[in-house]
């Protein structure tokens, strides 16, 4: 069973890589750090000269769903239409966990448009990968839990 993360162990997640806590800056060669020129992965981007940014210390931004404050919620894929017909157009920018989308998409129309013009797929599903154009084996990155993110230990 999956436990759900609370706050308190959000803000106790660590860099993957080179363990630092939240607010601080990665250590030497993290991969985590981000490039000062480009934005890029640092110690591989390539970029040369004087950095026009400053270090980015490591923040674990955490998406939640923007109608009932579920955090991590698994990503799904609409088509553009889709998403524009059921999202008001101030909310767009934000995530949508699949329960909270499929109460709006059933109070909205029953779900008639997203029949037609393409319904929710889970990302890195077979079916998502297959209408995104993506090989069949690629592999899913995504976190089951929350828990398999290291964390600082209790103090
Ligand atoms: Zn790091
Ligand atoms: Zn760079
Ligand atoms: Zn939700």
């Amino acid at each position: 069973m999956i436990t759900k993360p609370t706050v308190q162990h959000l803000h106790r997640l660590i860099c993957r890589d080179c363990g630092v806590r939240q607010g601080e800056l990665h250590q030497l060669n993290c991969c985590m750090e981000v490039c000062r020129k480009c934005g890029g992965q640092a110690i591989s981007c390539g970029c040369e000269g004087r950095a026009t940014k400053p270090r980015r210390p490591f923040i674990a931004w955490r998406d939640m769903c923007g109608m009932c404050g579920d955090l991590l919620p698994q990503l799904f894929h609409v088509p553009k239409a889709v998403w524009a017909f059921y999202i008001e157009h101030e909310h767009r920018n934000k995530i949508v966990c699949l329960d909270c989308w499929h109460f709006i998409e059933e109070r909205t129309d029953g779900g008639a448009y997203a029949r037609k013009h393409g319904q929710a797929l889970l990302e890195h599903s077979p079916a998502w990968l297959e209408r995104v154009g993506k090989p069949l084996d690629t592999p899913d990155p995504f976190v089951k839990s929350i828990f398999e993110l290291p964390v600082e230990d209790e103090r």
